[in-house]
């Protein structure tokens, strides 16, 4: 016989209730630099009022039969922060450390990265907390559809569509459009974003974010006046952004000196050959140990005496502790959050011209934007017609949020979300408070 625990074990992969696991300090982070830029850019009380706080939070308590036969319970959430440019848009989290204040933040950075790229969507995140890697694909696949089913009231193509984030991925995505279609009663591809190609998914996306970021290391090259031919690149975190990443600079004549994944790191000073690399991890399963290279620590690399530094691995990678021995003169944020606020501080101070992750990682989103707009025309683009367009997105934001720092005399990071806070309380003001 069946038996129904609630707040199962965490190793199992529920939590049960909103204890925070940390995301109430990051909340706290976000909301900080959220005020400090709209007071830089006097976008007025009013707008600080609406945007600290999320305009709908919903929980909801999943239950799942898991294989031996018994129920469990997973707490999930969807949080819709503002929608004032546009239907609300951000991804799913998969992962056991999930908490309500860490979907809000990362609800409200949602809004604030479509904002900077000038799309027409609002922010929101949603998350499970469970730990996809102890779940078989099966539980997986009912822990999906009864989330999707509790939040199918707040979804839509019109007003939220979600995408994959951090241990969801293009199936998860499948089985989110097809319970939304069967509950509907058609075949609605544009309610979520990030599915296979051949279910409505974009041509290009794959390599979007790793293109993105290698845009604005070049956009930094060319505002800085350097020669991309002449400059050396590390890359942290040899996954889907960074191997991209790399690609293109690699194409645009940049020298891949250094590269590492969890294992360890490598450095080659006459030059990485990126696709030998990539087929190297795939069968060894690391970078380390690739023909002709020095083994070195992630610490290691960061301090490398190269021109670009890529960080696109985890959160928080560079800190108070490694930021003073960086020595490159451009880093392009791949991963989301790779600079502590100390260490930006000290990167700042050294004159390193950072090109933000709301900026650096938005051609995710971005391709995100463009897969919907296919699904709504049931248009497909080939792969060259996607990366023109995201190239055009991004380059006009790259300037945009130049622009910024120069009529506020502040740098990449802060200009970016003054940007954003400028364009959302544009939106807000002009639409007023109804009634
Ligand atoms: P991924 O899993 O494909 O790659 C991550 C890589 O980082 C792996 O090679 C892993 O071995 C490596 N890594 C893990 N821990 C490390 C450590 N301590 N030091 C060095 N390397 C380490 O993931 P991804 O999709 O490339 O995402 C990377 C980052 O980019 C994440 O922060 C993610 O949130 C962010 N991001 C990704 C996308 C996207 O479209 N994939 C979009 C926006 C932001």
């Amino acid at each position: 016989m069946s038996r129904i625990v609630v707040g199962a074990d965490m190793s199992q992969s529920s939590s049960i209730g909103n204890e925070s696991k940390g995301g109430a300090a990051f909340l706290e982070m976000v909301l900080r630099q959220v005020k400090e830029a709209v007071e830089i850019t006097n976008a007025g009380d009013d707008v600080y009022e609406v945007l600290r706080v999320p305009k709908r939070t919903l929980t909801v308590s999943i239950p799942v039969r898991m294989d031996n036969g018994e129920v469990k319970v997973f707490m999930g959430y969807r949080v819709q922060h503002n929608n004032a440019r546009g239907p609300y848009k951000g991804g799913i989290r998969y992962h056991p450390n999930v908490d309500l204040d860490e979907v809000v933040a990362l609800a409200m950075l949602m809004t604030y990265k479509c904002a900077v790229v000038d799309l027409p969507y609002g922010g929101a995140k949603g998350g499970v907390a469970c730990n996809p890697k102890v779940l078989s694909k099966s539980e997986l696949e009912r822990l999906t559809r009864r989330y999707t089913y509790m939040i199918y009231d707040i979804i839509g193509p019109y007003v939220d569509i979600p995408a994959p984030d951090v241990y969801t991925d293009a199936q998860v995505m499948a089985w989110i459009m097809d319970t939304y279609s069967q509950l509907k009663g058609y075949l609605t591809p544009e309610v979520v974003t990030g599915k296979p190609v051949y279910l409505g998914g974009s041509e290009g996306r794959e390599e979007a974010t790793g293109f993105g970021t290698a845009l604005g290391a070049r956009e930094a090259v060319k505002h800085l006046g350097l020669n991309m031919s002449n400059l050396t690149i590390a890359i942290q975190g040899y996954g889907n952004v960074g191997y991209y990443a790399a690609k293109y600079l690699a194409e645009w004549g940049g020298k891949i000196v250094a590269a590492s994944d969890s294992k360890g790191g490598i450095y080659k000073p006459d030059g990485i050959n990126v696709s030998a690399l990539l087929e190297y991890k795939k069968k060894t399963g690391s970078v380390v140990g690739f023909p002709g290279s020095k083994t070195i620590t992630n610490e290691e690399l960061l301090g490398l005496n190269v021109d670009i530094l890529i960080p696109a691995a985890l959160e928080r990678a560079i800190n108070k502790d490694n930021a003073d021995s960086i020595k490159a003169k451009i880093i392009s944020e791949g991963a989301n959050g790779p600079t502590t606020p100390e260490a930006d501080k000290i990167l700042r101070e050294k004159e390193v011209f950072i090109v933000p992750d709301v900026l650096a990682n938005a051609g995710g989103v971005t391709t995100s934007y463009f897969e919907w707009v296919q699904n709504l025309k049931r248009e497909k683009w080939s792969r060259s017609e996607v990366l023109s367009k995201l190239e055009n997105k991004l380059v006009a934001a790259f300037k945009d949020t130049l622009a910024y720092t120069k009529r506020f005399e502040v740098d990449m990071r802060s200009a970016a979300l003054c940007l954003a806070v400028d364009r959302v309380g544009l939106a807000l003001k002009t639409l007023g408070v109804w009634p």
